[in-house]
């Protein structure tokens, strides 16, 4: 019978690949901690409702990639396809309770039905984070979150690799402004547009900004700016954003052109994009404020502001970064030469009691086959159990690197195998 493949454009994480990403997601998750934003876990499934209106029924998310269907009990559900709305939706009783700035980060995959290429799955997993506040939008929470990303981009080694572009969407009031002349301006250049740009002159001319066609980018590039339909306030919290993140020694790009994909975010809006490579997908991290959703999806009005990093691009640069992702190697193998099952087993648990990793060879063999294995694997002790050693109620220890062999009892074992391993690290250059 043929195997059974898996979904187009959702992947499986082996152990090699999985063990680093966790890595990336502690230090993700440490780092958020240090700035007192506490991990939320809302459900992958949700009301299509929830993001139908939120994220924009003209964005390509809301039109065509969302995994929808109708369950059992006739409600239309979703997999989620990001998560600052449910993530809104889920705070904004605490935020009620408390008052101030809710801040939580969150992680796990999300549902796009993309087309599949290098760096974009229908599943992939975004790392974020949102601030929630009672009271009026403050420029030190887009700036403290811009902060926090540039510690973490340190932490990771990739900080040199990435480039932050900002931009200021202003007011609901603004904006629409803006939206009215910028289709009266795209409306006089149709002809010279790409068909889908067209298609979005009434609905949503600012995704026209963001076209990669090149001769709409060319018309794009004299349209009206936002900038100039900007009043005070918006032009106040931007220049409070850009003074606190240059103070901190923060470089950062003024994008007009970045609009992001979904219709939530005012104020500010900023990216992370890869440098040096334009035919990937160099999308690294995005988000900005949203100070409207909360009463969108019907609570009241809070302020909020948010990022989301994908992680699926942020583990490719820590592997371009670090070198290949490799699996774990064990501590230790025990090689079975004879003794008993149960007493290997035993040997292994003794170990394991030490806090070490063990690997239970479990595939029979000689000696020499095992040791081969040993190697392979990259074990840094070999722990033998002969039967003679099983009288004896010991066990062989042979580091790997030189050779060095020693029989101890098997209720030492464990201490003796740290001493070997640590005498191994301090000899190493
Ligand atoms: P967005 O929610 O669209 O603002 O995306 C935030 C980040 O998630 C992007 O910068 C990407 O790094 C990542 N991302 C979005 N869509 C995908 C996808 N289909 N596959 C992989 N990563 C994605």
């Amino acid at each position: 019978m043929k195997l059974i493949e898996g979904v187009r454009g959702m992947r499986d994480l082996l152990p090699a690949e999985a063990g680093a990403w966790r890595q990336i997601e502690t230090a993700a998750a440490e780092c958020f901690g240090r700035y007192s934003y506490g991990e939320i876990r809302t459900p992958v499934v949700e009301r299509t409702d929830l993001f139908r209106r939120q994220l924009g029924l003209q964005t390509d998310v809301v039109q065509k990639e969302m995994y929808a269907f109708e369950d059992q009990g006739g409600d239309s559900l979703c997999l989620r396809p990001e998560a600052t709305v449910p993530t809104v939706r889920a705070v904004i009783s605490l935020v009620r309770a408390r008052g101030g700035t809710t801040r939580v980060w969150y992680g796990g995959p999300m549902f796009r039905r993309e087309r599949p290429q290098k760096g974009r799955y229908r599943q992939f997993w975004q790392m974020g984070a949102e601030a929630v506040s009672a009271g009026p939008p403050a420029p030190e929470i887009d700036a403290e979150q811009i902060i926090m990303l540039a510690r973490l981009w340190r932490d990771l080694g990739v900080a040199g690799r990435l480039e932050l572009s900002l931009n200021n969407l202003g007011s609901a009031d603004e904006r629409a402004a803006y939206r009215d002349a910028l289709g009266k301006y795209f409306r006089s250049h149709e002809k010279d547009l790409d068909e889908a740009s067209k298609a979005r002159i009434d609905g949503n001319p600012l995704r026209i900004l963001d076209s990669k066609d090149p001769k709409t980018a060319a018309v794009a590039q004299n349209s009206p700016r936002l900038a100039d339909f900007l009043g005070k306030d918006s032009q106040r919290h931007e220049s409070g954003v850009k003074e606190i993140i240059s103070a901190a020694g923060i470089d950062f790009v003024d994008s007009p052109m970045l609009v992001r994909g979904l219709d939530y975010y005012n104020l500010t809006v900023f990216e992370w994009t890869l440098t040096g490579d334009e035919r990937r997908q160099n999308a690294l991290c995005g988000g900005g404020r949203y100070d409207g959703l909360s009463e969108q999806i019907g609570g009241p009005p809070l302020a909020g502001c948010g990022f989301a990093l994908g992680l699926d691009r942020l583990a490719a640069l820590c592997e371009e970064a670090q070198g290949e992702f490799a699996e774990d190697a064990p501590d230790c193998f025990i090689a079975a030469a004879g003794a008993g099952a149960s007493y290997c087993m035993r040997a292994a648990e003794t170990l394991r009691e030490s806090g070490l990793s063990v690997w239970q060879h479990a595939d029979g063999g000689k000696l020499g086959k095992q040791l081969n294995k040993a190697d392979s694997i990259n074990a840094a002790l070999v722990v033998i159990a002969g039967s003679e050693e099983e009288q004896r109620g010991a066990v062989a220890i042979r580091r790997m690197k030189d050779g060095r062999q020693e029989e101890i009892a098997i209720e030492n074992a464990g201490a003796f195998a740290r001493k070997m391993l640590k005498e191994e690290t301090k000899e190493a250059p």
